[in-house]
């Protein structure tokens, strides 16, 4: 068998033609703010990149760069500005923040209902206790990749691996919402070559390349491979060994142009969702 690969670039192109469209509708531009902190030259490709798309929706969009050598106080009190401002619809602190703020606390200090990155603490309660609410935009885009590929999933065994509070845990919850029967793996596990060969729908979010061996990967599973992992020649690689893995999935994400361009659609379809909730629209 050879996969069918799950092109994450069409399924973003499409989902964010389908904001702009809807936006064009309303009588309002939600407005998203992108908060940067210091000058670390990856968030400042992440930042840009958002605002732009953004932008491109028809969003009321801006960055605010503050310098690295901003207290936590004063990031506060920026939070607690755009909190209260009613032009706001979604407030993104963008991670990770120098080492004399602590991520936890800014985090928890941004209103639930404008926490359009999905991970304050009362948003994964929500998801964990099955309620509504704004949700972590990666495993967002897993979902949709998932219904895009057809995937199967009430019943199905699905194996999140990695246990992280913005990727494994929150995709273990939405795929239990889907009735999946979900199993989570992490560095502790003890045989994991065995976990995802009895897996039909295996999501790796390691950080490790290549980790998932292509033999690990069941025949006719669905495999998404989260993972962004640049090796010492300058690829980009996953978690899971693509050439192994694509002779016996039925569908897999390729990386780069897989989950990647997910996330920022679901930034724009969670900055949506909140500007709508929070005008009762
Ligand atoms: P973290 O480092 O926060 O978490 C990694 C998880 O993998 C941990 O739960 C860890 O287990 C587990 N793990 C580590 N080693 C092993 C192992 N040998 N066997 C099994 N599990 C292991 O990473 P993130 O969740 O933030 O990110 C995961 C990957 O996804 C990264 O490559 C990141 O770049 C990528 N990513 C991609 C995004 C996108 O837009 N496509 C967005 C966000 C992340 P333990 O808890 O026991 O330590």
């Amino acid at each position: 068998m050879t996969a069918t690969l799950i092109d994450g670039k069409a399924v973003a192109a499409g989902l964010r033609r389908e904001i702009a469209a809807r936006v064009a509708g309303l009588s309002f531009r939600p407005g998203l703010r992108v908060v940067r902190v210091g000058d670390d030259p990856a968030s400042g490709v992440y930042v840009r990149n958002k605002d732009k798309a953004a932008q491109e929706v028809g969003f009321d969009s801006a960055t605010i760069h503050l310098p690295a050598g901003t207290e936590q106080a004063e990031l506060l009190a920026l939070v607690a500005r755009l909190n209260a401002d009613p032009a706001v619809d979604g407030i993104l602190v963008q991670l990770p923040l120098p080492p004399q703020i602590r991520a936890d606390v800014v985090i928890s200090a941004v209103a639930p209902e404008k926490d359009v990155d999905g991970f304050h603490p009362l948003n994964a309660g929500r998801l964990a206790s099955g309620q509504p609410g704004l949700v972590p935009c990666t495993p967002k885009g897993v979902m949709h990749l998932l219904r895009a590929a057809g995937a199967s999933l009430p019943g199905a065994r699905a194996l999140v691996v990695g246990r992280s509070g913005i990727v494994g845990r929150p995709m273990a919850q939405l795929l239990l919402g889907a009735d999946c029967t979900v199993t989570i793996a992490h560095s502790r596990t003890r045989d994991l070559a065995a976990e995802c060969r009895r897996a039909e729908i295996l999501v790796a979010a390691v950080g490790r390349p290549e980790m998932v061996q292509g033999d690990w990967v069941a025949e006719g599973a669905t495999v998404i491979d989260v993972g962004i992992n640049r090796l010492p020649d300058g690829r980009l690689v996953g978690d899971v060994a693509f050439a192994g893995a694509v002779e016996r999935a039925e569908a897999i994400t390729p990386v780069p142009g897989g989950v990647g361009p997910m996330t920022i659609a679901c930034l724009l379809e969670n900055t949506l969702e909140a500007a709508l909730i929070r005008r009762n629209i």
